[in-house]
């Protein structure tokens, strides 16, 4: 059995690699839909607030009003100096590279799944009109080939 659960976040990036409008400092409603395997032991199988508990409290501490960054981004760097300069702590999440989409959903398929959690697929969606599927085979293909990895473990969460 699958249960969906559908989540959001407001985060700001920027695709340093690219040579077009998505260079630009910008921000997103990133809209998730994670649809877990569960099995079900008499009447239920997990309860909605399980994943509610854990997910929704991930997503705003670490995610949301947030900015999703690369590491070797040089504005990251700059930001981190800004920070100390200013005393200011942004709230900067990190990746070890280009904050695509596609990266995204891979970081957030890590994160839910050390959570312990039994993700299927998870669809992140970017602007109104773009989704992505990410599902098992892609995250396995991924770690596999090292593409990408987070920077910090999830911390656990009660
Ligand atoms: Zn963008």
């Amino acid at each position: 059995m699958i249960i969906q659960k559908q989540y959001k976040f407001y985060a700001a990036h920027r695709n340093e690699e690219l040579q077009d409008k998505c260079r630009n400092l910008h921000g997103h409603r990133y809209g998730i839909v994670c649809h877990f395997q569960v099995q079900r032991t008499g009447s239920y199988s997990t309860l909605f607030s399980d994943f509610d508990d854990k997910i929704g409290p991930f997503l705003k501490e670490y995610y949301d009003h947030g900015m999703l960054i690369n590491v070797s981004d040089p504005l990251y760097a700059t930001l981190k100096n800004h920070m100390e300069v200013h005393g200011e702590d942004l709230k900067l999440r990190e990746f070890q590279g280009p904050t695509s989409v596609e990266n995204l959903a891979h970081q957030l398929f890590t994160e839910i799944t050390q959570m312990g959690f039994e993700l299927v697929r998870l669809d992140v969606q970017e602007t109104d009109t773009s989704v992505i599927s990410y599902d098992r085979n892609d995250w396995e293909r991924d770690n596999a080939a090292q593409v990408f990895s987070q920077t910090e473990p999830v911390k656990a969460t009660s």
